[in-house]
């Protein structure tokens, strides 16, 4: 079997054209939907996804407000800079990219965005909605596997999905999303015993472990959806997923590539959250 390529930058396409038509009639209407991103350091990593992410939004005819600051900013500056935005009418969305440099508490950061332009949905209080059902603004990244999975036709109801990687701005809010659409979690790490036997029991795989290759195509049940989180440079300096393509696109069903899989789907749904902020605020 070779599996079906999930193709989420053709996606991401169209959703980045329907946030164009909403920002559109937001603007026809007197609002203009705006997101500040807000990057301390100089992780060039963190620099390129922070330049991907503002680009799209002017794409989308969204503005966008970039403030990029050296590590060297205090915590006390950052969060006072955070309050401002969190007092801009402009300003419907705050990214604070991730990870901040050490002297900072992530944690603190985050709490201090307001809750109804937290458009990463990473707010204390955002995970308590999406866990309880009420999501205001679902984490990006898992946010855009389930639009894959419905463009894609995946049943969710009753499916065993399995879960590898248990952060809190993926494996996490994927299993919420995954059990809100009724199906069968369990979620794995890395002191998990004998992985294999339960990626082989999924019939939807999502990975996100940050570990290049480590899915084969030995470890999936035959027919699955395998959905690739992973982004790592690998020694050839190409990017590649925590999937081994190759060997599981023999095994699976259906199966994201990396690049152009989950990371354009991303981008799409920050657009997406940022949009129906600024319709909230426009009500
Ligand atoms: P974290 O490092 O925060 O979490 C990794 C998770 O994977 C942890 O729960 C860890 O377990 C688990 N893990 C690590 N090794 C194993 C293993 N051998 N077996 C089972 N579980 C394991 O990573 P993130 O969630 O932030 O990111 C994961 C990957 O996704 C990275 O490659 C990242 O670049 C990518 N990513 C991609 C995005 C996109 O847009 N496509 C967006 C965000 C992330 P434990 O809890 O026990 O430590």
């Amino acid at each position: 079997m070779t599996a079906r390529r999930i193709d989420g930058a053709a996606l991401s396409v169209r959703i980045r054209d329907e946030v164009a038509q909403r920002a559109a009639a937001l603007i026809a209407g007197g609002t203009t939907p705006g997101l500040a991103v807000v990057l301390v350091g100089d992780n060039p990593a963190s620099q390129v996804y922070v330049r991907n992410k503002v680009a799209a939004c002017e794409k989308a005819g969204l503005h966008s407000v970039m403030e990029q600051y050296p590590a060297s900013l205090t915590e006390a500056e950052l969060l006072t800079r955070i309050q401002a935005l969190n007092n801009d009418p402009a300003i419907h969305g705050i990214l604070v990219q991730l990870p901040l440099p050490a002297h900072m508490d992530a944690h603190k950061v985050i709490e201090t965005i307001a809750a109804d332009k937290d458009v990463d949905g990473f707010h204390v209080s955002n995970a308590g909605l999406l866990m309880t059902g009420q999501p205001l603004f679902r984490p990006c990244t898992p946010y855009g596997v389930m639009k894959m999975l419905e463009a894609e036709g995946v049943v969710t109801r009753g499916a065993e999905a399995v879960i590898v990687g248990a952060s809190n701005i993926v494996g996490k809010p994927m299993a919420m999303l995954l059990l809100a659409a009724g199906a069968t979690i369990t979620i794995c790490n890395s002191k998990t015993r004998d992985l294999a036997a339960q990626t082989r029991r999924a019939d939807i795989l999502v990975v996100a472990t940050g570990k290049p290759g480590m899915i084969t195509g030995d470890m999936i049940k035959p027919g699955a959806t395998v959905i690739d989180v992973g982004i790592n440079r690998g020694a050839d300096g190409k990017l590649c997923g925590d999937v081994d393509y190759a060997s599981a696109a023999e095994v699976a069903g259906a199966i994201t590539p990396v690049p152009g899989g989950v990371g354009p789907m991303t981008i799409a749904m920050l657009l997406v959250n940022t949009i129906e902020a600024a319709e909230r605020a426009a009500i």
